[in-house]
């Protein structure tokens, strides 16, 4: 007797705060794990197969994905990437939700691929400035990228309207809390409990 688990996918203009919620959320959530993506990139300096990405020669990625391997799948800059389907399904059965860093793109997809399944949450920057000062503030990008990931953040932002859920990370402590509380709610949506039909019947 168990609910079914479910994916929640948190998507944000680059530099709103999507990573940094995604840890909070993994250390203090139980029963919530990050889907680990299938990549044809080369794994950079201290990345392990199977812990940040499964890394696959390309023959071996289109194989994969035509034998159905892959939830979802995705080219950026001449790499492929893909939402292995085996994990995600097993945790869904096995009353386990899973957590996905993706773009709208990917939502768009997750939500087609397991439908009834996918909890979407748009995290919003503040305002503009507020963007671009936590993009500095995290010092990984060059000007370059910075001014690239700002223009970028428009059209990103403009797919607000296809999320069950849309929130502004002003305070980082709020907002982890709020996407928290949205994920134990989602835990009680009634198609996630159908178990609870047999609970009943047995109640005599
Ligand atoms: P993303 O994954 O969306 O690109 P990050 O999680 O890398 O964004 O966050 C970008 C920067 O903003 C990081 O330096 C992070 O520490 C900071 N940050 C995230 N959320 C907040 C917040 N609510 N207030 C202030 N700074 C934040």
């Amino acid at each position: 007797m168990k609910r079914r688990g479910l994916c929640l996918v948190l998507v944000a203009p680059s530099g709103a705060g999507k990573t940094s919620v995604s840890r909070a959320l993994l250390a203090r959530e139980g029963e919530l794990s990050l889907s680990i993506s299938a990549t044809t990139r080369a794994a950079r300096p201290g990345e392990v197969h199977g812990v940040h990405y499964f890394f696959h020669p390309p023959e071996e990625f289109e194989a994969m994905e035509a034998g159905g391997h892959f939830l979802e799948s995705a080219h950026v800059y001449g790499k492929r990437y893909g939402t292995p389907r085996a994990p995600v399904e097993a945790a869904l059965a096995e009353g386990r939700d899973v957590l996905f860093d993706v773009d709208w793109q990917g939502h768009l997809l997750l939500q087609k691929a397991m439908p009834g399944d996918v909890v979407g949450v748009f995290l919003m920057p503040p305002s503009i400035a507020e963007l671009e000062r936590r993009l500095r503030a995290r010092g990984t990008d060059s000007e370059e990228e910075i001014l690239r990931r700002m223009g970028k953040a428009r059209d990103d932002a403009s797919h607000w309207q296809e999320f069950d859920h849309v929130l502004i990370n002003t305070d980082f402590t709020e907002t982890v809390d709020t996407v928290g509380a949205i994920l134990r709610a989602a835990r009680t949506a009634r198609s996630r409990n159908l178990w609870l039909a047999d609970f009943v019947a047995g109640m005599g």
